[in-house]
């Protein structure tokens, strides 16, 4: 079945519509089953934002100033603009505490985007490093050390996509720190050849070095083995992490999914990406037994809510751990949106 499908995108990639493709309510009906595991993912079946639609799209470009972004919209946060920007007022700061959630994984991100850290024997693998220095310094740097560890052990950044909110720390944390940084090879172009759709003056400047991964590439630092995987959808260069995280005697595989939004415009081409590399994961989580889904935004994946439960948890059960269908579903949940964004996005165009 998965088969067929690939071979039915390809097609209508080709624009030789031989499948018959489900109708979109079939599809809402379908993600609406999954709603309620992952509440921060529902959105992005929501028509009627202006999530791939024309009329509601931003005025994306290449270069130049920056659009405005929907203060509701996770992916480019609205802290990232000014606050006269969104509403004239000043947003409410939500903040989550530097959480250990995992003996090997620590959350020392913003409110609003996230920064994992992964402890080995041999250093800390840093994911992503915020909108800037300033939330660099407050909130990993100091994170780290309220958590008993010292950032002169980053090793490795990773940043998840060419968006700043994202890599708009690393100028601060390479300069502090001389970690590598890590990111994929369409990400790294699209920073240089300056076709990065979106810009924020909040976010500190892009990185001018990078080693790049490939798709199903690995680092290894100490007992931990990272795996990287090409996602193209958020942005061309998104790319998503699969690692092992430990809770007490027990393993689990983790992914974190490296960009979730459908905040680009209306791009027909972008939405069936996102499908396909959604697709794609279903496959991976279930190959790797992936038992964890992570975001690099906390709305996404409820961080904060888990970090709640993760301080009553029981014996056996832990907030961050669900299982393979589970994670399966979370990909299944973006596919849905993709498709139901793409097949809105047609039924627009017509006349
Ligand atoms: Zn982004």
């Amino acid at each position: 079945m998965m088969r067929s499908y690939y071979v039915c995108w390809l097609l209508t990639l080709l624009s030789w519509p031989v499948c018959a493709a489900p109708s979109t309510q079939s599809l809402l009906e379908e993600a609406q089953r999954y709603a309620a595991d992952y509440p921060g993912l529902i959105s992005l079946c929501d028509l009627t934002q202006r999530t791939g639609h024309p009329s509601r799209a931003p005025s994306y470009r290449a270069k130049g100033p920056p659009p405005v972004s929907l203060p509701n919209e996770p992916d480019i946060e609205a802290s990232t603009l000014t606050p006269s920007r969104v509403t004239g007022k000043t947003l409410p700061r939500r903040t989550i505490a530097p959480t250990k959630v995992f003996d090997n994984l620590y959350y020392v991100g913003a409110g609003n985007v996230a920064a994992w850290v992964i402890q080995t024997s041999e250093g800390l693998i840093l994911i992503d490093t915020l909108n800037n220095a300033a939330q660099a310094q407050q909130y990993i740097v100091k994170g780290l050390r309220t958590l008993g560890l010292d950032p002169a052990d980053i090793k490795y950044i990773v940043i998840t996509h060419e968006h700043g909110d994202h890599y708009g720390g690393q100028a601060f944390l390479t300069a502090q720190y001389q970690p590598t940084l890590l990111m994929s090879e369409r990400g790294w172009q699209a920073l240089q050849n300056g076709t990065v759709a979106v810009h924020s003056s909040r976010w500190g400047p892009a990185p001018t070095k990078v080693t790049t991964v490939a798709h199903r590439s690995r680092i290894t630092l100490g007992e931990i083995t990272v795996q990287f995987f090409a996602t193209p959808g958020h942005t061309p260069g998104t790319l998503s992490v699969v690692f092992d995280v430990k809770d007490s005697e027990n393993t689990h595989t983790a992914v974190l999914w490296g960009g979730t939004g459908l905040n680009f415009g209306p791009q027909g081409l972008q939405l069936q990406q996102y499908a396909h590399s959604a697709l794609a994961m279903q496959q991976t989580v279930q190959q790797l037994n992936i038992e964890v889904f992570l975001s690099n935004h906390p709305g996404r994946d409820g961080t904060a809510q888990r970090i709640q439960q993760l301080a009553q948890r029981s014996p056996q059960a832990h907030p961050f751990v669900s299982n393979v269908s589970h994670v399966t579903s979370a990909f299944r949940l973006l596919e849905i949106c993709a498709l139901i964004q793409y097949q809105h996005i047609g039924l627009a165009e017509k006349p």
